[in-house]
This record gives C-alpha cells, structure tokens and sequence, in this order.
C-alpha cells in the first residue's frame, strides 16, 4: 500500500499528542494541532519510542530506572503466531499487543517498561491452516510467568499482561490468582480489546464504528483486526492475488469452513480510520489501567 508511510505517521504522531491532551477523539479530516506532537506527558520532552521497550535497553538505563525510583511498572505482551486468513500476517496478534503495550507506556514513561513480547499462543484450532504455530498452555503459561518472576526479581512489583490473541485470553485470567499469590507481587492480565467494554458509552461508540457491531470484536481477521492492521501497519495487510473463491481449504468442520468465509467477507469492511480510534480506545484505557495499578502498589 502506497499510502502506507503517511498513515504511520499520522498513527505514530498520536500518542504523544493525545498524552499533551490535545486529542480526546480521531478525526483524520481534521489537521492536527502542531506544536504538540513531539510532547510526552511526562516531561513535555520528545521519548525516542524505543525507551520503553526493555530489549531496547541496555542493562545500565534499566538498572538506573529501577534504582532511581523511576520504574514502577512492566507491561507484558502476549500474542499468538497464527493463520489470519489469506490476507494478514501471522504477526497480527503479538504486533497488536505490542503496539498497545507501547504506546500505553510512552503515556506513562518513564514508570512503566515493556518486558520481550510472548510471539507463540495457545492456537491449536488454527492448525489446519498452514503455517500457525501453538504452544501446550502449560508451555505458554511458563513462559508468561517466568518472564513476570525476572521482572519481579528485578524489582518490579507491578505487572500488567496485555494480550492479543483469544486462545490466551482464559487461560491467562483464571491463572492470575495463582500467579498473585506464587510472585506475591501486584498481577493482572487483559485482552486489549476489554477496553471495547470498559464502559457504557465506548461499548456504544464501538458498535456504532463497527459495520458488524461489537459483536464482532474481536473475531479473526474481519472487520476489527484488518481495521487495526490498515492503521497500524498496513504492509501486512496483503490483498494482492486473494480471490477468496478460488481458495481450496481441507477442513474437517464445515462450520470452520463457514466462519473462515464469513470473516474473510467480514474484513472487506475495515478501515484505517475504524482502526485508529479502536487502537486509541485501547491505548489510553490500557494506560490508565497500569496508572491506577501503580497508584495501587
Ligand atoms: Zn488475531
């Protein structure tokens, strides 16, 4: 997509726009105001984005966060690699996550690092479809602990998981109990898109913004994610060669067969515009969430 480079800007440009306050609500026919773009809340000073992901850091800027004081929280992102039908990349989950995880943080920064992203999920649904990875949820489950035990050894006493992918989503929540009472630290998991439920009025704008309805939120690769991928990374969305009807897929159920066609059809209603209020939704209520878990702790 040739307009791939515009609308990433644009998206990039938001964050820090809506942390100065100057954007309570999308509209991509509007011009932006400019003097804010380069802002963070934090110290009205521009954050290089790459400051709030750990595996960007090296152990000395780290170390320093957590010693000063600085560091009070560490959101986890969680994802899947998985078919999403013929026309998004098998990142879609864990690049989804991962941008809400960031961009939520650099609301918050300096408090709050992104730890190295879970890119395998529970997916053992998906595979028949060629090319989806899964992990046993006890693998997975590991993994997710073992990275929030690191963090906790480190210091971090506040933790937020942010996953993107629905196999994950139950077996994340009915482990967190546990996982609060093995760590003994302040624990808690989503799935971005319950910020879509956060509340009365956004439940409602979300249905409206939806051609489908909040029904149809999260799904797979329909409306929702081919709205998020056209405004977050448009270069994985490839609709270049796919002519759904000529596809041939050896499933066993044909109700598999049905809803892989329906969401396919589905997608043709996304947007880029759809997409970037449903990502600012899930930012600001993600980055809320971790600055009340902090105030908290
Ligand atoms: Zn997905």
């Amino acid at each position: 997509m040739n307009t791939s480079r515009p609308r990433r800007d644009f998206f990039f440009s938001l964050a820090s726009l809506a942390a100065a306050g100057s954007v309570s609500r999308l509209n991509a026919s509007q011009p932006l105001p400019l003097p804010a773009s380069n802002m963070s809340r934090a110290g009205d000073r521009y954050v290089d984005p790459r400051k709030v992901l750990l595996w960007e850091s090296t152990r000395k800027e780290i170390r320093e966060r957590i010693e000063g004081g600085l560091l009070k929280a560490a959101i986890v992102p969680t994802g899947s690699t998985e078919q999403h039908n013929e026309h998004l990349a098998m990142i879609q989950d864990i690049a989804s996550s991962l941008l809400v995880a960031q961009q939520a943080a650099l609301q918050l920064y300096p408090q709050v690092i992104v730890t190295t992203p879970v890119p395998v999920g529970i997916s053992p649904y998906w595979m028949e479809r060629k090319g989806t990875l899964t992990l046993r949820p006890e693998t997975f489950l590991a993994m997710v602990y073992d990275i929030c035990d690191s963090m906790r050894q480190h210091g971090v006493k506040t933790i937020f998981i942010v996953n993107g992918h629905g196999g994950n989503d139950q077996p994340l929540k009915t482990h967190m109990a546990e996982f609060r009472s093995k760590l003994g630290i302040n624990i808690d998991a989503c799935s971005y898109w319950d910020a879509y439920h956060s509340s009365a009025e956004i439940q409602a704008e979300v249905n409206q913004l939806m051609a489908g309805g909040i029904a149809k939120v999260p799904g797979h690769s329909g409306e929702f994610e081919t709205s998020f991928a056209l405004a977050a990374f448009p270069e994985r969305v490839h609709r270049e060669g796919v002519d759904y009807e000529k596809v041939h897929l050896q499933l066993k159920s044909a109700d598999d067969l049905k809803s892989d066609r329906t969401f396919y059809y589905d997608s043709l209603l996304a947007t880029a515009e759809k997409g970037e209020r449903l990502i600012r939704i899930a930012v600001d209520w993600t980055a809320a969430k971790v600055q009340s878990m902090i105030a908290q702790a």
